[in-house]
């Protein structure tokens, strides 16, 4: 059986959108999911659309996303280069573009800017395209030489018949038939010397061993002139998986300006780079049980790519929230601490004992810039209204919290131990006095130190972090804010 290679061919163009790097995991799971190899190709030829630091960004995603490739610029492994301006510089394109006209499959077009302009257009997928006319195709040979010895600009297109059908296969979409009426005469070569990506995909791919090739859907439409490219050579077609695509909430395909169509973006916004990769996973994909929580190797073991989907993908906000918070769950504490207290710091300066704090908020967060809205009471006491003090439940209101917040106070005025465990004792043994449940002492007494509703922790654990001082005071305000 031959060795499966897979290869993520990303264009420098910008961030890593989320994607891009689905094609990028997907191609490293299938070809590690089988033993192969995964690949990284750079595709740099189309000049105009290249962002300068691009390239750093595509290693240090891959890098970070534990996305390994066995070979690439920065490895070699016998089929570089692994960079196309770098590989049209060994005249490969040229030297196949080539061998297409000899065999009367592509051919020199001279046409200049005016005369295209002047063909026809159709609408093509919402797209208007011009379909070229084969103007060229009856020049002599004879008549392209001159041209050529002349040094007039050309470019090579593809010479694709205008009857009959062609048919390719799709692992996803299956057997797909198009009329060979509808396939332009799409060009090869481009005028500055450069490949298209149309056709140095099918080079780089067929010269580099490429087994499967995996990509967006949006080359799905063009895929019959590239397997036309490949019958032409001779040469085995890969096997087609074209992935679905990725829509936002409202169905709308992910654009740049919704925040969560980078990976860097999503970094950002507090999301932790395994989350991230395991949602990302199931964008497309699915195992055969509901399971959801995966780790890389998890992935590579249970990656059968015959289970992917080619219905449109959600990228689903809260989900990912979900997925980020359970990976903050089970996340050794030192790391989560090392990651969350950036935002302890911003949220409450360094006064306070902010490890207790994280343990407390490590179970409740989603992503980090939640934690903010969690630990903000214990900086200033919020702004709030006694109604809290009533709780059904405890069966307390705000005459049985008065009662309770003035019997306390002279016992935690007389406190000096502060410690979460000794505040207990003093509050359990005044709940004992009193013949009541807790919740009637502990819910007043947590409303008073921190003004909420909900809160990261219970009274005696927030009092152990206020100290004493705060403590006091907090309950004191209780006490004059519920006698009005
Ligand atoms: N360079 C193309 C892109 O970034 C790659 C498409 C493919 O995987 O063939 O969209």
């Amino acid at each position: 059986m031959t060795k499966i290679r897979t290869r993520y061919a990303p264009s420098p163009t910008g961030k890593m959108h989320v994607g891009n790097l689905r094609s990028a995991l997907y191609e490293f799971l299938i070809a590690k999911h089988a033993g192969g190899d995964f690949m990284l190709r750079i595709e740099d030829t189309d000049q105009e659309r290249f962002v300068e630091g691009a390239t750093e960004i595509i290693y240090r995603t891959l890098d970070k996303t534990g996305l390994k490739h066995d070979e690439g610029p920065d490895k070699d492994g016998g089929y570089g280069p692994y960079v196309q301006s770098e590989r049209m510089k060994t005249g490969i394109y040229m030297k196949y573009a080539k061998e297409l006209i000899d065999k009367g499959e592509a051919y020199y077009c001279f046409c200049d800017k005016e005369r295209l302009a002047s063909l026809k257009t159709e609408i093509v997928e919402g797209k208007e395209i011009m379909i070229y006319d084969k103007h060229c195709l009856s020049l002599s040979k004879e008549e392209v030489e001159e041209k050529l010895a002349a040094g007039l600009p050309f470019v090579i297109r593809q010479n694709n018949p205008t009857e009959g059908t062609t048919t390719f296969y799709d692992e996803l979409y299956g057997d797909i038939t198009v009329n060979n009426s509808e396939l332009d005469d799409m060009i090869l070569i481009k005028s500055d010397g450069y490949p298209t990506y149309n056709f140095a995909n099918v080079v780089d791919d067929h010269t580099m061993n490429i087994t499967h090739v995996v990509r967006g859907n949006e080359y799905l439409s063009s895929s019959p002139k590239y397997t036309r490219l490949y019958e032409a050579f001779g040469w085995e077609v890969p096997v087609y998986v074209h992935l679905p695509l990725i829509t936002d909430e409202n169905h709308k395909k992910l654009s740049k300006r919704s925040g969560h169509s980078s990976f860097e973006d999503l970094l950002e916004q507090g999301f932790l780079t395994e989350a991230v990769v395991n949602y990302i996973a199931l964008l497309g994909w699915s195992p055969e049980d509901n399971r959801e929580i995966f780790t890389l190797d998890e992935l590579i073991r249970e990656f059968d790519y015959h289970r992917i989907s080619k219905s449109p993908a959600v990228f689903d906000m809260v989900k990912l929230k979900w997925m980020n918070g359970e990976y903050l769950k089970a996340m050794d504490f030192d790391a989560f601490y090392a990651m969350a207290e950036p935002y302890l710091v911003e949220a409450l300066g360094e006064g306070f004992d902010l490890k207790k704090i994280a343990a407390m908020v490590k179970t409740r967060i989603e992503v980090f810039p939640d934690i903010a809205g969690q630990v903000d009471f214990f900086g200033e006491l919020p702004e709030y209204d006694t109604a809290m003090y009533a709780h059904k439940k405890m069966k307390t209101d705000e005459a049985s919290s008065l009662e309770v917040l003035k019997e306390v106070l002279p016992l935690l005025e007389e406190q000096e131990d502060y410690s979460n465990d000794a505040l207990y004792q003093t509050l359990l043994s005044y709940v004992e006095k009193k013949g009541c449940k807790n919740g009637y002492v502990m819910w007043p007494v947590r409303t008073a130190v921190s003004g909420k509703q909900m809160t990261p922790a219970g009274a005696t654990e927030i009092m152990e972090i206020l100290g004493k001082e705060e403590s006091i005071k907090r309950i004191k305000k209780g006490i004059e804010k519920l006698e009005g």
